[in-house]
């Protein structure tokens, strides 16, 4: 799929409503430490469904709503709007529009073109191996570190996930079971 533009408003550091637009060819982002530049990832992958609070580096999913500073009070949702194209289907791309909110005490919804759907149809969207929060292609920071310093098991384990095979695991013990 293709992203063109990222709305970010009250999600981690990004308080205000913020724009981001990609555009063809190759983007980089840029700037002095905890400017945010994580945090555009974490929104991409957590608009794309994202239910681990842990990879977006907070104890619970909440910690992703701005929780304030001395000088500014917290916010009580977050939402990050995703705007694009789908892979060609037949041929042909479609507009996306996926939107996803989360307020406090309310957990997370989902909107994909206008229309409330749930959380499992917005990854169903993002299904193929290309896409979707847990997708190879998005290699969040530290991951080339943590690549390196694992144990043999634990690198299988990471480059099963990256080949998209780990479920076979879960369906064999399923069917061992059975
Ligand atoms: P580096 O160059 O060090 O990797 P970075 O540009 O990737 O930095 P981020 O990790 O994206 O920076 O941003 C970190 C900043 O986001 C920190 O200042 C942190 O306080 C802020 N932040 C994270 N979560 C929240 C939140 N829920 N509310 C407010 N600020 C937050
Ligand atoms: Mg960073």
């Amino acid at each position: 799929m293709r992203i063109r533009r990222l709305k970010l408003s009250g999600f981690k550091s990004f308080v205000e409503p913020s724009e981001l637009r990609i555009e063809p060819g190759l983007t980089g982002v840029v700037g002095p430490n905890g400017c945010g530049k994580s945090n555009l990832l974490e929104a991409i992958r957590w608009v794309m469904g994202e239910s681990s609070p842990k990879s977006m580096r907070g104890g619970g999913m909440e910690d992703v709503i701005f929780a304030g500073t001395s000088s500014r009070p917290p916010r009580s949702f977050a939402e990050v709007v995703l705007t694009g194209e789908t892979a060609p289907i037949d041929g042909k791309r479609e507009e996306l529009e996926v939107v996803r909110r989360i307020e406090r005490g309310a957990g997370s919804a989902y909107r994909v073109n206008g229309r409330d759907v749930r959380a499992k149809d917005v990854a169903l969207i993002f299904a193929d191996a290309a896409t979707g929060a847990h997708s190879p292609a998005l290699v969040s920071q530290g991951k080339i570190a943590a690549v390196i310093a694992a144990k043999p098991t634990e690198r299988r384990a990471m480059l099963e996930e990256a080949a998209g095979i780990a479920g076979l695991h879960v369906r064999r013990k399923d069917a061992e079971q059975k």
